[in-house]
């Protein structure tokens, strides 16, 4: 008998997806991940949440309209880490017609016929806020609904759901070879310890590890397949209201900016074709000045390359690279133990894709009906519009907080912030400050509760406070998780 129904390599988006699903199917799961969770593409996506509108163009109506539906699930069971945004596209005399942007975001609204949020409109920027931060000759802008999403937080909750619906996961855990008998056997060196564990089936979830995992540790390679990147810049807060802009560029291409952790903006995404260690991606110098160049054909103020705080960049596999398709493909030989291979595809769709892995199963176990769809992702149990709310509450129940700590840590934690803080009745209480915001309270909750091991991990993917923390709190962060390790 095996150990598990099903083993995971792979603690990115895909793969954390899948264990959430399958483990509330019933299955026994564990997933192993070499390094943190969302250490690699997981954590440098768009985070946006969207039927995107590079696909509508490519008239992929069904695709658009699947995406759709998806957002709107995110809005139902993750309310804090996914925020419904109004996207504003400034039209721009050289580009796309005013007639066709119009049209296609009709298109975009019907494909988007049951969702509460609301349709798009045409907006003078010469009488609104959202006008300001562009220069003068944007008279108009095409306003729309679309999503929000904290990317590496969503990776973390999805295990952490899987984890109570008993996968054990199993970070600092890199799978070092694959034995496929009846049932799969798994070496892996778990935190500088080599172990066995045996399961009745495998997912391969290794993103841009796709092809060398399937080469070096299953031994069976996969036919051609290739990588590519994906790259943004973080620069300070150009604008000050909540839209994302969407700007059309000379290539025809959009470019996004959009809000990111209160005082800064994310502008990208900017791609190519991949190759190299996927653990080692980086930005080239020409994609940081041409997404530069994009934000000055429409913002007031400028952004150079020196004004860049951090550049974002992951790789993964794809199938075709233009349209980012995700992949995934079953093997499953009489007398030998089933593979799954999933990879790559939006973030949008990823609960979707890992449903539709999970369900490839049903034929090897008996397990229980799809449920990912209504079930909220821990600390997401309050509706989407009650965010505020959420705040409000958090702020009467621990008086210390002040407005945009509380809208931070709701946003991270939902209903479940009172795990986090406890009874605490003053800041004093949440134990030693790391910078203006990071509790020893916090840091202890996701050491325990989230496999935080080391400060990246809390400053990189748990949260975003890298950003900001400076180097002595920094070093006070990384004394303090030794001793509590
Ligand atoms: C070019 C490109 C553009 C994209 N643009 C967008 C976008 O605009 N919007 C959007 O929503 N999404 C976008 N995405 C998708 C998104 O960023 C990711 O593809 C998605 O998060 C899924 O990631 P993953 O789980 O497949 O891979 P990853 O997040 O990379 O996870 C794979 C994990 O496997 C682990 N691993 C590897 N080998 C081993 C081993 N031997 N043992 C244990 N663990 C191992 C790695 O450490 C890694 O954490 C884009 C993707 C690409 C490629």
């Amino acid at each position: 008998m095996a150990d598990y129904d099903l083993a995971i390599i792979g603690g990115g988006l895909n793969g954390v997806s899948v264990a959430r699903d399958a483990a509330g199917r019933g299955l026994r799961v564990i997933l192993l991940e070499q390094g943190d969770l969302a250490a690699a593409a997981s954590s440098a996506s768009s985070r946006l949440i969207h039927g995107d509108l590079a696909v509508l163009e490519r008239r992929a109506f069904l695709r658009v309209r699947a995406a759709l539906a998806e957002r709107d699930i995110w809005l139902r069971i993750a309310p804090h880490l996914v925020r419904p945004a109004r996207f504003v596209i400034p039209e721009h005399s050289e580009e796309r017609p005013s007639w066709l942007l119009r049209t296609g975001l009709l298109l975009y609204d019907r494909l988007a016929s049951r969702s509460r949020l609301p349709a798009s409109a045409t907006v003078d920027l010469t009488h609104h806020p959202i006008g300001n931060a562009l220069k003068r000759p944007f008279g108009t802008a095409f306003e729309y609904s679309d999503g929000v999403v904290d990317d590496s937080r969503l990776v973390v909750l999805n295990a952490v759901d899987a984890a109570e619906r008993g996968a054990v996961i199993r970070t600092g855990a890199r799978c070092v070879r694959a034995d496929r008998l009846d049932i799969w056997r798994l070496a892996t060196i778990d935190r500088g310890h080599r172990q066995v564990v045996t399961a009745r089936a495998l997912v391969n979830a290794t993103g841009a590890w796709t092809a060398s995992v399937a080469e070096t540790v299953l031994r069976m390679p996969l036919p051609s397949l290739r990588a590519a990147q994906m790259s943004q810049i973080v620069v300070r807060r150009l604008f000050d209201t909540d839209n994302v802009y969407v700007f059309q560029n000379r290539d025809r291409r959009l470019i996004f900016a959009s809000p990111y952790e209160r005082d800064f903006t994310l502008i990208g995404t900017v791609g190519h074709a991949f190759k190299g260690d996927p653990a080692a991606v980086s930005m080239a110098a020409s994609e940081v000045a041409y997404l530069c160049d994009a934000a000055n054909r429409y913002f007031r103020e400028r952004v150079e390359p020196s004004d860049v705080i951090r550049t974002v960049s992951g790789a993964n596999m794809v199938i075709n690279p233009a349209a980012r398709d995700g992949a995934m493909a079953f093997d499953h030989r009489r007398g030998s133990a089933p593979l799954l291979t999933i990879f790559g595809g939006d973030v949008t769709t990823s609960r979707l894709r890992a449903e539709e892995a999970v369900s490839r199963l049903t034929p090897f176990y008996p397990m229980s009906p799809r449920w990912t769809a209504k079930t909220p992702l821990p600390g997401g149990d309050f509706a989407s519009d009650k965010f505020d709310d959420e705040v409000e509450r958090a702020r009467a129940r621990w008086r210390f907080l002040g407005e945009s700590e509380a809208r931070r840590l709701v946003a991270a934690y939902g209903t479940r912030l009172k795990a986090v803080l406890g009874d605490a009745g003053s800041r004093a209480d949440l134990g030693p400050a790391f910078g203006a915001e990071l509790t020893g309270a916090e840091v202890r909750y996701l050491m325990t509760c989230e496999w935080a091991r080391f400060p990246d991990d809390i400053l990189w993917r748990r949260s975003k406070l890298g950003l900001t923390m400076l180097a002595p709190d920094r070093e006070a962060l990384a004394q303090f998780m030794k001793a509590s390790a």
